[in-house]
């Protein structure tokens, strides 16, 4: 496994076998089950796997969210070395936004409700770093979560605007026993809140239920996932949303499919999770 800083040694990596296939999973590290499922579909997907740990300051707004995100990089190494991981690029931010950088990518719509409206700027950052890393890695595929999934929409609706010739693979959230969506960011949860953060899959499946009970209209959904976390000691709630799968506008009534999604504080970790319900998670395009 290959284990490179700059640009340049990425793309002469990259050029070694250029008939080779090449998958890249981007990540910011303190790697879990759900970033290492995403490199095992690359690695059944491609000939090479390519995996980039870069905590991306341009997708943090709140400097103290930058400051304690957890980072472990000689564990994510051995983790991948384990994986079969064909090279694995560690930017520093200055090379990744050297002295006199300033261009930034917008996806208008895709970027605005949701996360876009409660981080300013996270999916400018996002689309930014993703763009930058798919234009080195030159990957045919590139991997990312259903747990983020307005990241997906938006990365989807980039590839296909600017051309990128390659194909956006979704994969499924992989949870803890409890059904906590696995995120680096649970290890900032303190023991005594950590029980509590089951609260928002419990509300995904209530709205799940409900719906395949017959409950359509939108309103109700939300209202069954706001029951759930209402009464959940130490969380609250930051926004629940029923939305259609792919614009992500707020819905009215459920016609076909929709994307349930939720963001919790519990005890001041913020978390988000969401299902799809009315059809399958996992896809590819491109
Ligand atoms: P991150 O390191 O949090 O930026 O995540 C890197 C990639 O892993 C993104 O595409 C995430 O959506 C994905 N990911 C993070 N957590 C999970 C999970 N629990 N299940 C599936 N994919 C995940």
């Amino acid at each position: 496994m290959q284990v490179v800083a700059d640009i340049a040694a990425v793309r002469r990596a990259r050029e070694v076998d250029l008939s080779a296939t090449w998958g890249l999973v981007p990540t910011m590290g303190f790697l879990h089950e759900g970033h290492l499922n995403l490199v095992r579909q690359a690695r059944r997907d491609n000939s090479r796997v390519g995996v980039s740990i870069f905590v991306n300051p341009a997708q943090f707004h709140n400097p103290d969210d930058l400051a304690t995100y957890p980072r472990d990089p000689e564990r994510d190494l051995a983790l991948l070395k384990q994986e079969g991981v064909d090279l694995v690029w560690t930017p520093l931010p200055d090379q990744v936004y050297p002295a006199g950088y300033q261009t930034y990518i917008h996806v208008e719509e895709a970027s605005r409700p949701l996360e876009g409206a409660a981080r300013p700027g996270h999916f400018r950052g996002v689309a930014t770093v993703v763009a930058k890393l798919m234009n080195v890695f030159q990957p045919q595929r590139v991997y990312f979560g259903q747990k983020d999934a307005q990241q997906v929409a938006v990365v989807k609706r980039m590839v296909e605007d600017l051309n990128f010739p390659l194909a956006v693979v979704s994969c499924p959230t992989v949870r803890e026993a409890d059904g906590l969506a696995m995120s680096s960011r649970n290890v900032l949860l303190s023991p005594q809140a950590r029980p509590h953060a089951a609260c928002l899959f419990r509300a995904l499946q209530a709205g799940s239920d409900a719906f395949a009970q017959g409950e359509h209209q939108a309103k109700s959904l939300r209202d069954a996932m706001r029951t759930v976390i209402d009464a959940t000691p130490m969380a609250r709630i930051d926004y629940v949303s029923v939305a259609h799968p792919e614009t992500l506008a707020e819905l009215d009534v459920v016609a076909v499919a929709a994307l349930l999604s939720l963001a919790v504080f519990v005890d001041e970790v913020r978390l988000i999770d969401n299902i799809i319900v009315g059809e399958t998670a996992c896809a590819e395009t491109g």
